[in-house]
């Protein structure tokens, strides 16, 4: 990859923009031709504050592209067993296309999240994280991917680069965006490394790594000298700062006097994740 001092900003505020338009247009074209608003329900249970702002931006964007919302607020003991039967109801309402239950689920109640995942039927899996989504994802078949990797990888593509035979690493492992974006990275023919805590030497994995993929929920753990000259570097991570300022897990600065490419935190992969979740359910609905 060539070097370019300072990085090419990956705007992802604009490029989600982009993306909800084209969606919006779809769903304009099938009203157009006497088809139903596609329907996404949301599900969120408890009193998070995060969690309810998440709920209300993806509802908002259901609004701007001509989805029909279907929203289910819930008291924090509901329970597991009556949370499960919504999801039966869902299931099987032909109105419904996406299903996505906002987590975490509330804590000291006994949910079990992946009984709640694994319930949501894998055609409706809006947010890709059923299990059986997440095994064709690894096995490379067709099956409804997680938001935010999905977003991650339009932004990469963003770049224009040739991505087969290069080197990527990811930091973070989790289900929900770690694992699946090394899935992605992997079937782009890439050379991909998973970090995680207990990795002995994350600078010199990074100082490799022609595509970062930041997915940590540590501040500015990853160093601005640490990245390759050149690299493209993806922030998944959502912080607050000691001043109270939303930061990702790059030292943005620092990073992006050495990478070609860098997303900003907020306004990189924050707002891909909800065109990729509004994507997921068009896609559901055939459109
Ligand atoms: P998790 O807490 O589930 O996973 C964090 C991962 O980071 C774990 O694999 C953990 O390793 C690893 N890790 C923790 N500390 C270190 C360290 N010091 N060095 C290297 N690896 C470390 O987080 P998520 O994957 O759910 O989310 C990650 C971040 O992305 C969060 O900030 C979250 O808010 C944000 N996020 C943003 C989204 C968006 O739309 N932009 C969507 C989803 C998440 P180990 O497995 O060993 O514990």
């Amino acid at each position: 990859m060539t070097t370019s001092s300072p990085a090419q900003l990956l705007d992802g505020k604009a490029l989600s923009a982009r993306i909800l338009d084209e969606l919006q247009q779809r769903v304009s074209a099938h009203l157009a031709s006497g088809g139903s608003a596609p329907g996404l329900a949301t599900v969120l249970v408890g009193d998070d504050p995060a969690s309810h702002i998440y709920v209300r931006n993806k509802r908002r964007a259901c609004e701007k592209v001509g989805l029909n919302n279907i929203h289910h607020e819930l008291p924090e003991d509901l329970g597991q067993d009556r949370l499960l039967s919504l999801i039966q109801d869902l299931n099987q309402d032909p109105a419904v296309h996406g299903i996505l239950v906002q987590l975490p689920l509330p804590s000291g109640f006994d949910y079990d999240e992946h009984e709640v995942l694994a319930a949501i039927s894998p055609d409706k899996d809006a947010d890709g994280f059923h299990p059986l989504n997440q095994g064709a994802l690894m096995q490379g078949y067709r099956a409804p991917i997680p938001c935010t990797p999905k977003g991650v990888m339009r932004l990469l593509d963003e770049t224009g680069l040739a991505l087969s035979g290069k080197r990527a690493v990811v930091v973070g492992r989790s289900n929900i965006v770690g694992k699946p974006v090394a899935m992605l990275l992997l079937a782009r023919h890439m050379t991909v490394t998973v970090c995680h805590s207990r990795t002995r030497d994350l600078a010199a994995e990074v100082g490799n790594a022609d595509v970062v993929v930041a997915a940590v929920g540590v501040a500015k753990l990853v160093q601005g000298d640490w990245i390759k000259p050149g690299a493209v570097v993806l922030d998944v991570g959502i912080n607050r700062d000691e001043e109270g300022r939303l930061v990702g897990d790059v030292e943005f600065h620092a990073a992006a006097e050495r990478a070609g490419w860098i997303t900003p935190v907020p306004g990189g992969v924050g707002p891909m994740t909800i065109a990729m979740l509004l994507e997921n359910t068009l896609e559901a609905a055939g459109l």
